[in-house]
């Protein structure tokens, strides 16, 4: 930089465009202070302890304009001293780096005004005590990272770090409020006790929302409050079964179809298998354990051409034991009733008739209304296609392959037991599954509401997971692959590795000193 030259304090530029280019403020010149060696009191194997870290200090001063008369009265002002404010900036050369940065200020002679006048530098927030940029940074890191992680490379408390996060997204609600959907996904997953409902672009596999509840008042509330124009542009709906739609999607979707999430309805004929296999357990006892190397469950849960050669052999030893044939044949139902969506790919009429044919091969239920119908779950889960039937079969009509994405995303919400944080607020878990992949600084610049939410990923639907596992309370950390001794940052509601100090690293904006 053509401006820095060396004086007796250190590097010092005098040239406020390149501070501008720099440091993000203006107008002002700088100074290179020095390195300052400090102790930071970091959460490590569960406790506040010490931690040495060096901090890059510099400082800047106004060189702008400063007025001679009062604003106000137009009367004569006089030097009123100046302010020095500690601001933190990105970091410098993978080194924590602060700004003490210096204003001017004005009294006004007038003894019935006495305005005070004070310069403001472009690029600070004042509030917060860091720069824009900074600012922006934390928010993009605190997306992707714990607070403590972030707070690591700003020499900040990771409480400081979780403010301006929390402070921010309060602020900039429109930049989490992304193009409606032509294809909406809606399901919900349970967290802290509650269901909230998880929003997804179907064809574009990008989270749309969250909201913090699933009850049917709430979801008619939320699309009441978003513009017809938006809602027009929505054609399907596609969700699970359980959520009373038809009429919010008539009221407030006026060109919606909904559709029955394919996943969601073949999962109940999992279900069907398991509690059959629960009765037929509970009545013989012990009796199939041994051939299952994995366990029953997880075999009977397996499609039929996944299974290996021991496994497709204890299948067939079920068969052959009267006491337990009634579990194959549960099996082969289960397998069949797959197959109407499988084998009938693009034909509505087919998958229609093959639910028929499906529904006319279950075993007739015992006369003798005394005895156990062992049937009855999948009996159950024929009557709950009658109920959707017009939805369930729905799917056929649209014109894209409406559940493959939401099957990928439900089946990663349960592969994936990553997590990061168990106590974020519902507002905090919302902004760091929604501000991924998002450019904040252009977000707030341009508005976000012209373009799809972020991409699913295993990552941010990790998130989410992370969410689901808190309506567990009593959860054992190493369960879900951390190391022994890994806690639960009581202020922050993070989980922290032991002995974790590492610092993130974040690219730095400006040139190193
Ligand atoms: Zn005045």
């Amino acid at each position: 930089m053509s401006a820095k030259s060396k004086d007796s304090g250190g590097i010092a530029i005098t040239d406020p465009e390149a501070v501008k280019e720099l440091f993000g403020i203006y107008p002002a010149t700088a100074r290179f202070i020095g390195e300052k060696h400090e102790t930071n009191y970091r959460t490590i194997n569960g406790a506040k302890q010490p931690v040495e870290q060096t901090v890059k200090e510099f400082e800047a001063s106004y060189t702008g304009e400063e007025p001679t008369v009062c604003p106000k009265c137009g009367a004569k002002m006089f030097s009123h001293g100046s302010r020095k404010t500690m601001i933190c900036d990105t970091p410098n050369g993978g080194k924590a780096s602060r700004i003490y940065v210096s204003v001017p200020r004005r009294r006004c002679s007038n003894p019935e005004c006495h305005y005070i006048w004070k310069a403001e530098m472009e690029g600070i927030d004042d509030n917060r005590k860091i720069t824009t940029r900074a600012e922006y940074s934390i928010i993009e890191q605190s997306v992707r990272n714990t607070f403590e992680e972030v707070a690591r490379n700003y020499a900040m408390t990771s409480v400081s770090v979780l403010n301006i996060f929390s402070d921010f997204i309060a602020q900039h609600k429109e930049i989490m409020q992304f193009r409606m959907p032509e294809y909406l996904g809606i399901d919900e997953i349970k967290v802290n006790g509650q269901f909230i409902t998880v929003m997804t672009n179907l064809e574009k596999h990008t989270m749309y929302d969250l909201l913090e509840k699933r009850t049917q008042d709430f979801l008619e509330e939320h699309f009441a409050s978003l513009p017809l124009s938006e809602r027009e542009k929505v054609k399907w709906v596609c969700s699970d079964m359980y959520r009373p739609f038809k009429k919010p999607i008539g009221a407030y979707l006026p060109n919606a179809k909904w559709a029955i999430d394919h996943f969601h309805v073949v999962m109940k004929a999992n279900l069907a298998v398991d509690e059959i296999r629960k009765n037929i357990q509970n009545k013989y006892p012990g009796k199939t354990g041994a051939k299952f190397k994995h366990g029953p469950a997880y075999t009977l849960r397996k499609r039929l051409k996944d299974l290996d050669s021991d496994e497709a052999d204890a299948i067939r030893w079920m068969r052959d034991d009267p006491d337990l044939n009634p579990l194959a044949t549960a099996y082969d139902l289960k397998e069949d009733f797959f197959n109407i969506y499988d084998e009938n790919l693009s034909s509505k009429e087919n998958a229609q008739q093959a639910f028929a044919d499906w529904e006319a091969s279950l075993p007739p239920a015992p006369e003798d209304e005394s005895e156990k119908d062992i049937y009855a779950p999948f009996r159950e889960l024929a009557s709950t296609v009658h109920n959707f039937y017009d939805p369930i079969f729905n799917v056929w009509d649209c014109d894209i392959a409406i559940s493959n994405g939401y099957t990928e995303c439900s089946n990663r919400l349960t592969r994936e037991t990553h997590l990061r944080g168990r106590g974020y607020s519902f507002d905090r878990l919302r902004a760091k599954v929604l501000l991924r992949n998002v450019n904040i600084e252009k977000a707030i610049r341009e508005g976000s509401s012209d373009y799809d939410g972020p991409v699913l990923t295993e990552n941010n639907m990790s998130n989410l997971q992370y969410y689901e596992q808190t309506a567990n309370d009593g959860f054992d950390l190493t369960a879900q692959g951390y190391s022994p001794g890994a806690h639960i940052d009581p202020e922050t509601g993070e989980v922290i590795e032991p002995g974790s100090t590492e610092q993130l690293n974040i690219t730095d904006k400006k040139e190193s000193f």
